[in-house]
């Protein structure tokens, strides 16, 4: 069986039109399968509509929040209610065009790969700083970790092992994208082209998808804390040179000038000082939030979760 899990947040326009999407073309491929809803805290009638779904379909699963948790809690909520041999991630805007869903289905049956990725050709329509930022932002993540992320999404299908390998996890700061990368396994790519959104617009604000950008790259290395260490080796070599300088001055009776270089060097090294202890005290506060031990998400209700499989610790 194949479970298909859709993070959702105020997408009442979409759900409907996604499920009978989804539901009708799995069908035509006579696909076994269910749908697993979660509804990330929406403030419209996201809900109502997936009970209304649930009721009248014993295949599709809804999990709700007791609020926004954000899209990573929800895709690992959605991996924790599943029960498939594999499972899919998908948006619920219809811009991972279910069609491609087949396709990974294909591939993990013939057994080639446990872990299908979905690498977007075409990036759909978005602004020229978005695409920027993003290009910037895998730019980092290769340098630091040496993934090569270019082109990923969140649209994948995994099997079962992959599943609970990532339910095992015992962290809360995650990056999915990364880290479903990160365990393994054998996998091959699947190329798509990213659609419009179906209805509504991006739930992203540019604030939220900084926040985003700097919590992944930091959760998945400690790359910027190596710049603390970098800073202060250029600081190190920078000292030998104007020490030299300043004791050779001091000898040969000149040492009134410099007073320039003195507020310079005390600006900079104070600024990079500065700058330091915010990377540290950024890394500080995971470890605090991740050592707290607080569960990634809250879930308020369930309903048509499969019991007999994939059982669950935390219910
Ligand atoms: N989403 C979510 N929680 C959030 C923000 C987004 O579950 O806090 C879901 C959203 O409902 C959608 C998917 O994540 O199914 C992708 O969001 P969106 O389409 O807004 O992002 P974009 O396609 O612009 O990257
Ligand atoms: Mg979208």
């Amino acid at each position: 069986m194949l479970s298909v899990i859709i993070p959702s947040y105020n997408e009442e326009e979409n759900i409907e039109n996604t499920a009978g999407v989804v539901t009708r073309i799995l069908d035509e491929n006579s696909i076994d399968f269910e749908i697993v809803f979660v509804n990330d805290g929406s403030k419209d009638k996201t809900w109502e509509k997936m009970r209304e779904l649930s009721m009248k379909d014993k295949r599709i699963v809804s999990v709700n929040f007791s609020r926004n948790f954000g899209k990573e809690s929800a895709i690992f909520a959605g991996l924790r209610a599943s029960c498939g041999d594999c499972a899919v991630i998908m948006d619920c805007d219809l811009q991972h065009p279910p069609e491609t869903i087949i396709k990974m289905y294909d591939i993990w049956k013939s057994g080639q790969a446990d872990v299908v990725e979905g690498v977007k050709t075409y990036r759909g329509k978005e602004s020229a700083v978005y695409g920027g930022f993003s290009k910037l932002f895998y730019k980092l993540i290769k340098k630091a970790s040496g993934l090569d992320m270019t082109g990923a999404s969140d649209f994948r299908l995994l099997d079962r092992k992959v599943v609970d390998a990532l339910n095992e996890m015992p962290e809360r700061l995650t990056f999915f994208r990364a880290l479903s990368s990160w365990v393994g396994f054998k996998t091959e790519k699947v190329y798509f082209e990213v659609a419009d959104r179906y209805s509504g617009k991006s739930k992203w604000s540019f604030k939220s998808l900084v926040r985003y950008a700097v919590s992944s790259i930091t959760s998945f290395t400690s790359a910027p804390m190596q710049i603390v260490t970098a800073c202060g080796a250029i600081l190190f070599v920078m000292s030998l040179v104007l020490g030299a300088n300043t004791l050779y001055n001091y000898i040969a009776g000149n040492a009134r000038e410099g007073f320039t270089t003195v507020i310079m060097l005390l600006l900079l090294t104070s600024s990079i000082i500065m700058f330091s202890l915010g990377i540290i005290g950024y890394y500080l506060s995971k470890i605090y939030e991740e050592i707290k031990r607080r569960p990634r998400y809250i879930v308020m209700d369930v309903l048509n979760k499969k019991t007999e499989k994939g059982k669950n610790k935390d219910d």
